[in-house]
């Protein structure tokens, strides 16, 4: 027997309806690229919208078609981005920190017709266009005034022009019917950075953006209120902000968007200058916030809480923030093909009453799922691991925001046959079912058969009063197969020895994850989305030898 409630496609063009209805007058504040901060409203971004959907359609676009966006987290960024899911075509999302090379091959392989992008990445556009044939019109976010004259040389037989967004939108009409269709159709695309092989497209559903907007929106996940402004460091083209670009105006909380500066003293400008409650961004992001608030002895009176993921949160933060800032870290855990939220490490009843001190292992893990999201731990043959904090495995996920496949049937069938994912993490799951990220399985330190869980000795040494960063890699041993070797990179004008950072690690880690060397380098190389790129280091010290 069906149940007799009404269907009601779950398609996101209702989320800015939403917000625009009822939270209409509530700001959106950009630093823009041009410099000035800009303000509007939900009612305008959907007013807006519209007219981008119409401008759209008069360019050719039709449903299922890939539009992609180059571009900072701006208010033009959100119209872009509803403009085009609202009539059923794919907002693409890619990741300017990337190669050029890599961009376009991302691009091309989507197919992408239009590209919306910012003036700062002309000339990223500009190199990417003969080699994107698909591409056949670039919209620049500016206004007349600041539209330079830009003319990419394209072989591409049907590169048509280039137009100015301000002027796009004016010379359309707000009148454009949106939604009407599926709620499996698709609304967003996003590749995965390609650390292991070529780049692959996870193509999120109206559906799934809905549902992942509803599981970010408990209070045990992020837990947004109407109350709340929010400053989302994390950008658009990384796993849609995190939920955020829907998350926030399903609230009607109020938006502080970073633009193109992203450092300390920016970052810290806008928290203060905007009122923000909330924020989101990677460790490294926030490693530069503190540093500038220790600089110039600043406090954050406003801010209530931070999520911090994509990366392992180092103690030296969490503690930072709770203890000089009273600042609460929500630590997460997730992938672009899981939405991205996947884990978070808010403390459960049983845990929230220990001491501090005790509660700190919890809070440094990546944490539970929650509603919606199914995790289990198993071995290589499949078989599920305990869930005692001890056995290590492979961490795989399940549910309706996660990935069911990639974009054009990459990497074949990507499900167990109990229809999880494979992270490509190893994990331990602990009895309060608190997970937690021990390595990238392709970054795991194996040494005499037994894992060595990197991730855990950079967070104690990142910890060291000099250091300003810390990786750790495995390198070749004639006896124990693979050692891990620390690599640092001191705060500026510190100077130390290998023995003060081995002294350091004493008693924190067990004897034999000590690591067999300590090299202290210029520079630890950072990906696109702000992670210590590993595979990089790795072909740097190619030729090491260990002492
Ligand atoms: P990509 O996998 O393409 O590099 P993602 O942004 O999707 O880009 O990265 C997902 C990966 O980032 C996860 O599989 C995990 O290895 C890592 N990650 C994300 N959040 C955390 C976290 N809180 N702690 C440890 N690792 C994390």
């Amino acid at each position: 027997m069906q149940g007799l409630m009404q269907h009601g496609a779950l398609t996101v063009d209702k989320i800015i309806d939403h917000a625009a209805q009822w939270h209409g007058s509530r700001e959106i504040v950009t630093r823009s690229v041009e410099g000035p901060i800009v303000r509007t409203t939900y009612g305008a971004i959907r007013d807006r919208a519209k007219r981008v959907s119409n401008a759209l359609l008069s360019l050719g676009i039709k449903p299922g078609d890939r539009v992609a966006t180059l571009a900072w987290n701006t208010g033009r960024h959100m119209e872009a981005w509803y403009g085009i899911m609202g009539i059923g075509a794919v907002c693409h999302t890619l990741n300017p920190r990337l190669f050029p090379e890599q961009i376009a091959w991302i691009a091309d392989h989507a197919g992408d017709r239009v590209l919306f992008t910012d003036l700062t990445f002309l000339p990223i556009v500009a190199a990417i266009l003969p080699k994107v044939p698909s591409i056949e019109h670039v919209v620049v976010f500016t206004d007349g005034q600041h539209m330079p004259a830009f003319a990419p040389a394209s072989e591409a037989p049907h590169f048509k022009g280039v137009h100015c967004f301000e002027t796009l939108v004016d010379s359309h009409g707000a009148d454009c019917a949106w939604g009407g269709f599926d709620e499996g159709t698709a609304a967003g695309l996003c590749y995965t950075s390609g650390t292991t092989g070529d780049p692959k497209g996870v193509m999120y559903s109206h559906r799934s953006n809905f549902l992942h907007t509803f599981i970010t929106l408990q209070p045990d996940v992020m837990g947004l209120s109407q109350r709340d402004t929010i400053l989302p460091v994390v950008p658009m083209f990384h796993a849609n902000a995190w939920g955020v670009a829907f998350s926030a105006p399903a609230t009607g909380c109020k938006m502080v968007l970073p633009g193109a500066k992203m450092d300390g003293a920016s970052i810290y400008e806008l928290l203060d200058s905007e009122g923000v409650t909330f924020s989101a961004a990677v460790p490294t992001v926030w490693q530069m916030l503190l540093q500038h608030l220790r600089d110039n002895d600043l406090k954050l009176p406003v801010l209530k809480k931070v999520v911090i993921g994509g990366a392992a949160c180092p103690e030296h933060i969490i503690r930072a923030f709770q203890e000089d800032y009273d600042v609460e870290v929500v630590h997460a855990w997730g992938m672009t093909e899981t939405s991205p939220v996947g884990t978070l490490s808010v403390l459960t009843d049983e845990l929230v009453k220990l001491p501090y001190d005790q509660q700190m292992p919890y809070r440094l893990k990546q944490g539970r799922p929650p509603l919606g999201v199914e995790l289990k731990l198993t071995d290589d043959a499949g078989q599920r691991l305990p869930h005692d904090g001890k056995s290590f495995g492979n961490l795989k996920i399940k549910g309706p925001t996660i990935a069911g496949a990639y974009f054009r049937g990459a990497g074949g069938n990507i499900l167990d046959d109990e229809g999880f994912f494979d992270t490509g993490d190893v994990a331990t799951i602990d009895g309060h079912g608190f997970m937690q990220i021990t390595d990238r399985a392709k970054d795991v330190v194996k040494s005499g058969g037994e894992w060595i869980s990197t991730i855990e000795i950079e967070n104690i040494a990142a910890g060291h009063p000099k250091a300003a960063l810390a990786a750790v890699i495995g390198v070749p041993h004639p006896k124990w197969d693979e050692r891990p070797i620390l690599l640092i990179k001191l705060k500026d004008g510190e100077t130390a020895t290998r023995e003060e950072f081995l002294e350091f690690l004493q008693g924190k880690i067990a004897k034999w994850w000590m690591p067999d060397d300590v090299l202290f380098v210029d520079d630890i190389p950072l990906g696109a989305t702000g992670k210590i790129d590993k595979k990089l280091i790795r072909q740097r010290l190619k030729d090491y030898v260990l002492p």
